[in-house]
């Protein structure tokens, strides 16, 4: 599998670490059910066969944080983009 850095161009899967959906969102803690919020995210997730959205970093290019949207049936990598566009839109940055 070869994912095409925004910054790198495209790169063999070997150079990325997966971490993970990048849909989860963390818990507020102060919330009163913080414990069971923080449960599911850790412990609950989904197992999509299809187009999913993931976390990827280049840890051995660039050191960017990617999200990738990837068909985990077929490991086609449907779409790149850096991951801080995500969080920009949410006001995270
Ligand atoms: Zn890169």
């Amino acid at each position: 599998m070869r994912i095409q850095c925004p910054f790198c161009g495209e790169r063999d899967l070997s150079e990325f670490v997966y971490h993970g959906d990048a849909g989860v969102v963390r818990p507020d803690p102060h919330a009163a059910d913080a414990p069971a919020r923080f449960f599911d995210e850790v412990y609950l997730r989904s197992n999509p066969a299809g187009p999913h959205e993931e976390l990827w970093y280049h840890g051995s290019g660039c050191r960017s944080w990617l999200r990738v949207r990837r068909n985990t049936r077929t490991h086609e990598i449907l779409s790149v983009a850096f991951a801080n566009a995500g969080f920009a839109r949410m006001g995270m940055e």
